[in-house]
């Protein structure tokens, strides 16, 4: 298993739906349009951040690079 971070910049989401088209489980899709990171914690500089410890972290980072705006960052977690 790995550790890592999903950061996700919501104000600048677009609703495009492409990381809910992957991945489902985690994107969800919310009532202004926009998508949801199930789980996510609010930070102080706007963004949504999720600390995840799986073996998905390609899929994940397939999500993210489907964002047609870039607003999913996937950081590794040094163990
Ligand atoms: S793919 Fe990007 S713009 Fe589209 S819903 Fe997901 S985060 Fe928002």
């Amino acid at each position: 298993m790995v550790k890592y971070k999903i950061i996700f910049n919501r104000e600048e989401c677009i609703g495009a739906l492409a990381c809910s088209a992957i991945n489902p489980d985690i994107w969800l899709l919310a009532e202004d349009g926009k998508v949801d990171l199930k789980g996510a914690k609010k930070r102080e500089d706007g963004r949504w951040e999720l600390t995840v410890e799986d073996d998905n972290l390609q899929f994940n980072k397939d999500a993210a690079d489907a964002c047609p705006v870039d607003v999913i960052k996937i950081e590794d977690i040094e163990q």
